[in-house]
């Protein structure tokens, strides 16, 4: 088959990130193997490519955001049949045994791996997942509106939980990518008032479209103090302006995987009154499931812009530059 290859971990301009001719995966005994329709391109996979994160698995194939169709079974695979319709996501593997994964917090698993890091991803025309890792799909969704819930949508959802937003409450997203932009549709549908914050004209527009109450510069005061803030930019110096811009015991919710440095806090007007930060690391299953039944339920839909899967390195170079809103999505055109 025809796999994206990260032959050498470069900037993507470079052309480290190769198609190459692999063999079709053989899954294993607990696996899937899975025909990709669709892939999203997820930021993270801008950070493998270029070495950002890393090397956990040379050459790996990239795509943590995959809808696909089971197109075989290991000996022990359960719960899914040749011709379903099954979703791939980041997180592929928890020990199940932890501290962590006993209290219902997998996603602190310290023998967690992920797709598209640890093992190869969607970006290929086959790849494979643990069948208790594979989700399934609402019916209601295509593939290409699909695929970027299956990392931003849930992570969003993890951001929007973690932020601890009141029935009705007020709350301020800061950046407004493929994440932040499910993350609104949801809190929007459950009542909320949301204001976005961010530096993209763009995005300023595509958030009002969506029902934002307000969109300004990222390190403009929102027109009312905030019960919840997310922060999905990867800037460490909002982290301050986030927080004065909370309501007494607000809650900071910072989605990233990466941010830089934060600055000092001032404690009067940044922390006191109880305000709180919290970081979100990764997700759990639970999360995924309960994600993708709301957005079901509440038609979220993801902006995308489609590429053929045989322009992946052309997607990824757009995403860094910043060249679309919303989600870029491969469109399996290698078959
Ligand atoms: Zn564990
Ligand atoms: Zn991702």
């Amino acid at each position: 088959m025809r796999a994206w290859s990260v032959v050498r971990p470069e900037p993507v301009e470079k052309g480290g990130l190769r198609l190459v001719e692999k063999p079709v995966p053989v899954p294993a005994d607990d696996e899937l193997l899975v025909h990709v329709r669709a892939c999203g391109v997820c930021r993270t996979d801008l950070h493998v490519a270029e070495g950002d994160l890393p090397v956990h698995r040379a050459g790996v194939t990239p795509g943590h955001e995959v809808v696909g169709v089971v197109a075989g079974l290991g000996a022990r695979a359960e719960g899914f049949a040749v011709g379903d319709r099954v979703g791939v996501a980041w997180l592929r593997h928890t020990d199940g045994t932890c501290g962590y994964c006993s209290r219902g917090a997998e996603n602190l698993c310290p023998a967690s791996r992920y797709t598209g890091w640890d093992a190869d991803g969607g970006y290929a025309q086959y790849t494979t997942v643990p069948a208790d890792f594979a989700h399934r799909l609402p019916f209601s969704l295509d593939d290409e509106a699909l695929a970027p819930l299956l990392c931003a949508g849930i992570i969003g959802y993890r951001a929007l939980r973690r932020a601890a937003l009141p029935p009705g409450g007020r709350l301020g997203l800061y950046g407004f990518g493929g994440s932040a932009h499910l993350c609104a549709q949801l809190a929007l549908a459950e009542g909320a008032t949301v204001h976005v914050l961010t530096r993209g004209a763009a995005a300023r527009r595509l958030a009002l479209a969506l029902g934002a109450a307000s969109a300004q510069d990222a390190y403009a005061m929102p027109p009312e103090p905030l019960d919840s803030a997310i922060l999905f930019a990867p800037a460490g110096d909002l982290v301050p302006v986030a927080l004065r811009a909370l309501d007494r015991g607000g809650t900071l919710s910072i989605a990233g995987i990466h941010l830089s440095d934060t600055p000092p806090l001032h404690y009067e007007s940044e922390l006191f009154y109880e305000k709180q930060v919290r970081s979100v690391t990764s997700n759990t299953r639970a999360d995924a499931r309960e994600f993708l039944a709301l957005a079901a339920r509440h038609e979220v839909r993801a902006t995308t812009h489609t590429y053929p899967l045989s322009r992946a390195d052309a997607a990824l170079r757009d995403l860094k530059a910043g060249r679309f809103d919303g989600a870029a999505v491969l469109v399996n055109d290698l078959s």
